[in-house]
């Protein structure tokens, strides 16, 4: 009875299933991921069937850390989000909107924390409509706490030896520590300031 090969009913009604699963692409350069970008994440899982973070690979900015660094950091910060499991985290490049297209999302996920975000945001949409206008694109607002949250933030702070672990995911500070930028475990002081410090003496 178990191995009985599903009926063209059922197969139809999975097609069916499938076919109305909706899929979301969060995009970004998560360098390296920080809470606010997990909240919209986990936001995004409860609306969307399915989440792919999608880790851009060269972005034009100046990064911290490598692409395959970025996207081992945001998949162990998705692992400990209760819906994690449904999210996928993958790399890619060239044009958002075609990596949208190539895995099936219909929707396209941004996050706004101002103004700036928003008139940002706004022309991206508008360029990503004229150049694929089945991929709508969703944003959600920051939540309160993470309204001031970046990754040029997280990464100056830590560089300067400001303690990031409250703004960051675990495996993210201690990817930080290992750079030897925020507090290290072992005392208030980071590396680098401890550097400053020494050669004041
Ligand atoms: P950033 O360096 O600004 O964090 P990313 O390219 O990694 O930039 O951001 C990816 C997405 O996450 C963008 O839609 C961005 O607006 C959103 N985002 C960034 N920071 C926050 C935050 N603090 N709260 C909510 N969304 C955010």
């Amino acid at each position: 009875m178990r191995n009985r090969p599903p009926s063209s009913v059922s197969r139809q009604v999975s097609l069916f299933t499938l076919q109305n699963m909706i899929t979301a692409l969060y995009p970004g350069t998560f360098d390296p991921m920080h809470n606010g970008h997990l909240d919209i994440a986990r936001r995004s899982l409860a609306l969307f069937d399915r989440v792919i973070v999608g880790v851009y690979d060269l972005p034009a900015k100046k990064l911290l850390f490598t692409f395959d660094e970025r996207v081992a950091l945001a998949r162990a910060a998705l692992d400990t989000l209760p819906d994690g499991a449904r999210a996928e985290v993958r790399g890619y490049s060239g044009l958002t909107v075609a990596y949208a297209q190539q895995i099936g999302a219909k929707v396209i996920v941004r996050g706004l924390r101002n103004s700036v975000d928003f008139d940002f945001e706004l022309q991206m949409a508008q360029t990503n409509h004229w150049l694929a206008g089945e991929v709508d694109i969703v944003c959600l607002f920051a939540n309160a706490p993470h309204h001031f949250l970046s990754g040029t933030l997280v990464r100056e702070v830590a560089a300067l030896g400001g303690d990031v672990s409250g703004l960051v995911p675990v495996a993210c500070a201690a990817a930080l520590r290992a750079k030897g930028l925020g507090i290290p475990v072992d005392g208030p002081a980071t590396a680098h300031v401890k550097k400053r410090h020494e050669m004041k003496e």
